[in-house]
């Protein structure tokens, strides 16, 4: 029942992003593209007919005044007499022109409709006259008339008549129309392509992002970047932040990938040994009960070898603290001078079973900002380095002064030193130069120099490093001025 519940939810599911799929981004920007060059092209086609056709309408009412106002000219009433040139033509340019007497009766000229025969007189004015319901034609007119009069006699009219049907003042429209909408589809269709080949060109970058994706999710391939350069020369715009982004976040995921696969590598590498003891050295004590000193040997082997996996174990925890930035800073004002003094003369007692020398030569006072707890570790780091790699009789000194008003601190030695090609990898963890020298330094790791590297960087600090082999290290450290 159950299982049919979860399997009807999941086929829902992929149905659902299939339908989400089948729309993808590109599809709908080019739907509003489309859908809005659509609107904008039947607006302005609207908008240009209905002003073409009221300029054409204006441009028929003033050709028709004209014709009339001409006419006048042929046309004479004086003292009651009417004379009529031969020059007045009854139809021109479309326009019938009457002349009427005041009653209505045609003088000249002929009506082409006969309701325009009851439409009553208006001087100096065009009209638009539609026909009578029942009237068999449908066609509007324009009406134009003039008065001509002479004294007290009755008026004479000069009537012009023009056709306001639309095919006759608009006689281009509706071709125009008809090859606007015959000519439409096939405009979209051009704009679908348009739209279509530039939306897929703007967004195969996210193509090419989420293909890169599925690449690395289906074969866990975290080197593989997209490819950034040629979408450079449209300029940085959002999708090439995108793709920079994208790659700068795989960037920092496969280096914290190599460095977990590093770390456990070498974590595991390192406690093999010390297990591999204990359990010869438990097996050995089992065997051989009964030798008291056999016994006292190997308990004493596994004791230490148990020191150094919680040493290691210490320590490891420290550093993956460190690398989630769990490294907490209880930043606060602390005077170095002091610190240092404090740190060279008790490490100078731990030091004289190897018989070293630890001495310190601090410029008074010179504050600095930082966690002292942290600082002090971070030094004792590097000070038990100078003893442990140091010779019997050897010195590690410590000098701290103030150089352009930047605190700085060189721990010199006088130890075997560190070769030129080691000397980039010893802030990796697990790294020393070679195991054989190490071999008599128990609490060697390799993991001290990292985690100083952590807790400087955690500061701000500069360290250099200056090594000649046979001969000493030193270790510069330059503070930040103030970090308040
Ligand atoms: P370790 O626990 O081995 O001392 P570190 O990370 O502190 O680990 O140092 C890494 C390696 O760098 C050491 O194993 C050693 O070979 C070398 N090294 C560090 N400091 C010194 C030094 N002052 N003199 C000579 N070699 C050094």
């Amino acid at each position: 029942m159950i299982k049919g519940k979860e399997n009807s939810t999941v086929v829902k599911k992929s149905s659902k992003s299939k339908r989400v799929r089948k729309f993808s981004i590109k599809k709908r920007v080019t739907f509003w593209y489309v859908a809005m060059f659509v609107v904008i092209l039947l607006l302005a086609f609207f908008l240009l007919i209905s002003y073409g056709q009221k300029m054409m309408e204006t441009n028929a009412r003033g050709d028709l005044e004209t014709i009339v106002d001409q006419s006048v000219s042929d046309v004479r009433l004086y003292d009651g007499d009417l004379t009529i040139d031969d020059g007045l033509e009854d139809y021109v340019d479309g326009v019938n022109i009457l002349v009427l007497r005041n009653n209505g009766l045609i003088v000249t000229g002929l009506y082409s409709q006969d309701f325009l025969e009851d439409v009553p007189f208006k001087a100096d004015e065009v009209r638009r006259v539609e026909p009578p319901e029942d009237s068999p034609d449908d066609t509007p007119f324009f009406v134009y008339d003039r008065k001509l009069q002479y004294s007290d006699d009755p008026p004479v009219w000069i009537r012009g008549v023009s056709s306001a049907a639309k095919d006759d003042i608009f006689p281009a429209t509706s071709n125009v129309s008809m090859m606007f909408f015959m000519a439409l589809p096939f405009l979209v269709l051009v704009a679908v392509m348009v739209g279509y080949y530039i939306t897929k060109r703007a967004f195969a970058p996210i193509n090419h992002i989420i293909a890169t994706a599925e690449n690395i999710q289906a074969g866990k391939d975290l080197s593989k970047r997209i490819e950034i350069e040629g979408l450079e020369k449209f300029g940085k715009d959002e999708i090439y932040m995108t793709a920079k982004t994208f790659n700068d976040m795989l960037d920092r995921l496969e280096a914290s990938f190599e460095m977990e696969r590093q770390f456990s590598r070498d974590a595991s590498h390192e406690l093999r040994t010390p297990i591999a003891v204990i359990m010869n050295q438990s097996q050995l004590a089992l065997e051989n009960l009964d030798d008291r000193e056999e016994v006292e040997e190997a308990f004493r082997t596994i004791l230490a070898q148990s020191e150094r996996m919680s040493g290691l174990t210490n320590e490891l925890l420290a550093l993956a603290r460190a690398d989630r930035n769990m490294l907490q800073l209880n930043c606060e004002a602390m005077d170095l001078s002091k610190t240092v003094d404090t740190l060279a003369a008790t490490m100078d007692i731990t030091a004289a079973k190897n018989n070293v020398k630890v001495t310190s030569n601090c410029q008074e006072s010179v504050i600095i900002n930082g966690d002292a707890a942290l600082i002090e570790r971070m030094l004792e780091n590097i000070i038990s380095n100078g003893i442990k790699y140091n010779k019997p009789g050897g010195t590690v000194e410590l000098r701290l002064f103030e150089e352009n008003s930047i605190p700085t601190l060189v721990i010199e030695d006088t130890g075997i030193g560190i070769p030129d090609h080691a000397l980039p990898k010893i802030w990796d963890r697990f790294f020393r130069v070679d195991d054989v020298r190490n071999a008599d330094q128990s609490g060697s790791m390799g993991l001290g120099l990292s985690m100083v590297r952590q807790i400087a960087n955690a500061h701000h600090i500069d360290i250099d490093v200056e090594s000649r082999l046979g001969e000493g290290t030193s270790f510069i450290l330059r503070f930040c001025k103030d970090r308040e």
